[in-house]
């Protein structure tokens, strides 16, 4: 599938490069939800026939992994954007290196807000992003969110660049919002 990056891929011939493999179907969904490949699907294009593929990108992405099973899809991904991919816990985001695995980046879960044991749901305002190390509870204690003007007063000293940098994350999480003119 490497191969193929960008063009739309038909089962079957997924099928044929397995070598017939009966599992083939189960396979791809392993490398979409349980190592983070981005493989698109009729369900997340419109443009896509069922049966047709059609990878994103050659690297797997932490963003797409899998947290746990029973939250669809569509919900997980409503959830990793609306809290900008970045745990809200500890504030790490996806792209950031791991600080417990060395070498790795920070893998994105669903953790529920209210417990599923206490009655919590698989519902989006019961679900938010949090790192695979604050949802094993490796990070005990989540600091408290930071002040607004204390906040501002770090950005404002910080140099330039990490002041784009902060844009640039800003403008990806919120520039929908912006009012085009
Ligand atoms: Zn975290």
């Amino acid at each position: 599938m490497k191969a193929n990056i960008g063009r739309v891929i038909e089962g079957d011939e997924i099928r044929e490069a397995s070598g017939n493999a009966s599992e083939w179907g189960r396979r791809v969904r392993e490398l979409r939800d349980e190592q983070g490949y981005q493989i698109l699907t009729h369900n997340d294009r419109a443009d896509l026939k069922q049966g047709q593929y059609f990878m994103v990108t050659a690297e797997p992405d932490a963003r797409f992994v899998f947290g746990s099973r029973g939250i669809s899809k569509e919900t997980r991904a409503f959830v990793l954007e609306r809290n900008g991919y970045t745990c809200q816990m500890c504030g790490l985001g996806a792209s950031d290196p791991d600080p417990y695995r060395a070498g790795r980046k920070v893998r994105l879960v669903m953790g529920h807000i209210i417990d599923k044991s206490k009655g919590g749901e698989d519902t989006p305002n019961n679900l938010r992003a949090v790192c695979s190390n604050c949802n094993e509870g490796l990070q005990a204690i989540s600091p408290p969110k930071p002040n607004r003007l204390e906040l501002l007063k770090q950005i404002r000293r910080a140099t330039v660049d990490d002041q784009m940098h902060v844009l640039e994350w800003l403008i990806a999480k919120y520039g929908h919002l912006r009012k085009k003119d």
